[in-house]
């Protein structure tokens, strides 16, 4: 199969978050099963052009009534085969692109002229195709900045007929958070060239805005999101960010599929970031990664007492608000109560780093590291017992993957992505892999903790057995990439690609 990725983000080259980790993960497992693979993003500032090959020749891009200009370049995804490369092709505009940031900057945190940068960016993808002389079989488009392109394919290559060279294509959108739609003036339809009429058909509109994700969930012949729960809580109205009636719509082709984690970096059999390796068969590491963690943020170094870690952003979904609010979260009651450490890693919301600061002056047994740190990362998964994480909303979450397999048992809210990789225990049999709490509150994550420091020094069998448990489970990309080439043979078997363009949508009111 032919498959175009057109995403905003991919590693090596950009990352702001978890979306550029999937991007290239699942291109190379996809690569490695004999597929061709093609990414395609922007040239940000950020990326080297020395690194890169030039295509010959610019690039015209319709745009607003004219046409941008622009020049490609090519690379390979670091990662891949010589037999199965994955060929990254960036298309450069110094006035859209020629910046720090890639969604903006510490100055501006969304850039004014986003909308027209990723329609561009959208609007571009077909013409580099067609520069390549390469026509894919699915474009898999990642999150709002890429969701324009299979709007495109549908309104604008489709009606070209089947003469168009993307007239066989299919397209999947993937959202990997609903929480972020690309949401902007609806004056700058004026740059995607469509007429008004396909604002209303292709589902742009929302209030008196455009939507970019709106327009491409109405519009991609197939769409998934991160994790099979995160795929039904998005459908109601608590969880669907005001387009719970859209997915609902569109509930026979919206999937869930869990993303993977790379398993070469994640691994505690081989992780050089860790003061000694370990397996499921030999835990001497695992103790030598606690002393380490205790001894690295200042906690008297004790095998017996519960170590819970976190490593998070510091922002409201991660539900620390009902954690380190003032007066009401419940870090510091459970600090005070319960014979246990706990140690955080993460940079975020002010207000939430200033309270971790103050508390860990208040209390013996809480420390934190305020910044973005790797290495700290590994230590703290390898080195904990208990990670923590009562997210409000989680679509796919990676951070209880990596407990699982380093052996820290997953305190999670039941929800998302976290709700289909944890287990609850069960206090009678001992099964489970980890700690679930349904509701968001600080009772609840008090309790839950408390809970699972109960089972640590009364029910130590427990915790081993549902220790091995986790650090057995696979969570490899190759199981993903299969359910995405299911959904992609899935998409190309729609009868009649062509025609597509006629479908109407029902009367596009937003929570419909
Ligand atoms: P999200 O993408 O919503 O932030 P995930 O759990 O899916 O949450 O992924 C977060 C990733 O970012 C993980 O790999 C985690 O280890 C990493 N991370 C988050 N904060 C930090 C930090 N302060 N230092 C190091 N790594 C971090």
């Amino acid at each position: 199969m032919k498959i175009l990725m057109a995403s905003s983000e991919a590693v090596p080259f950009a990352k702001t978050g978890g979306l550029a980790d999937a991007v290239s993960a699942l291109s190379l497992a996809l690569a490695a099963r004999g597929h061709d693979v093609r990414i395609m993003l922007p040239r940000y500032y950020g990326i080297d052009t020395r690194d890169l090959r030039k295509l010959e020749g610019e690039l015209g891009v319709p745009m607003g009534g004219g046409e941008e200009w622009c020049a490609v370049y090519s690379a390979v995804l670091p990662g891949s085969s010589k037999k199965n490369p994955v060929p990254v092709y960036f298309v450069d505009h110094e006035h859209f692109f020629g910046r720090d940031g890639i969604y903006g900057s510490s100055g501006e945190t969304d850039f004014l002229d986003n909308p027209r940068r990723f329609t561009f960016f959208c609007r571009a993808v077909f013409q580099v195709c067609r520069k390549i002389r390469w026509t894919p079989d699915i474009l898999h488009a990642h999150d709002w900045p890429a969701a324009l392109a299979p709007v495109f394919l549908k309104f604008w290559e489709r009606p070209l007929g089947p003469e168009g060279e993307f007239a066989k294509t299919a397209s999947v959108l993937t959202v990997h958070n609903l929480g972020y739609q690309g949401i902007y003036g609806k004056e700058n339809f004026f740059y995607t060239n469509l007429g008004w009429d396909v604002f209303y058909r292709a589902g742009f509109e929302d209030g008196n805005m455009m939507n970019f994700l709106k327009a491409g969930l109405y519009s991609a012949d197939r769409l998934n999101t991160v994790s099979p729960t995160y795929a039904r809580e998005t459908q109601t109205q608590a969880q669907g960010f005001r387009l719970d009636g859209v997915l609902r719509y569109r509930s026979d082709h919206y999937t869930g599929i869990l993303n993977g984690i790379d398993t070469k970096v994640w691994n505690p059999k081989t992780d050089r970031l860790i003061p000694q390796t370990y397996s499921v068969d030999n835990m001497a590491g695992k103790a030598a990664a606690k002393a380490a963690l205790q001894k690295t943020f200042g906690l008297p170094v004790d095998a017996d007492i519960p170590v819970f870690g976190m490593v998070t952003r510091l922002t409201g979904q991660k539900g620390v608000g009902e954690l380190f609010g003032p007066a009401y979260g419940s870090a510091w009651s459970i600090c005070r109560d319960m014979k246990v450490q706990l140690v955080l890693l993460g940079s975020g919301e002010a207000w939430c780093e200033n309270e971790i600061k103050s508390l860990t002056s208040r209390l013996p047994n809480f420390r934190a590291r305020i910044g973005y740190d790797e290495a700290g990362s590994h230590l703290i998964e390898a080195g904990s017992d208990f990670f923590l994480m009562p997210s409000r909303w989680e679509p796919c979450g990676l951070n209880q993957m990596y407990s699982l397999v380093y052996g820290a048992l997953p305190v999670v809210r039941n929800t998302g992505g976290l709700a289909d990789t944890v287990e609850n225990y069960h206090q009678e049999t001992g099964s489970g892999t980890g700690f679930l709490f349904d509701d968001l509150t600080p009772a609840a994550i008090y309790n839950t903790v408390g809970w699972a420091a109960w089972a640590w020094y009364n029910r130590r069998k427990h915790i081993e057995a549902m220790r091995a448990r986790g650090m057995k489970r696979n969570f490899s990309w190759t199981e993903s990439a299969k359910q995405y080439l299911a959904m992609y043979a899935d998409a190309c078997s729609m009868p009649n690609l062509v025609g597509q363009h006629n479908f109407v949508g029902p009367p596009n009111k937003v929570g419909l």
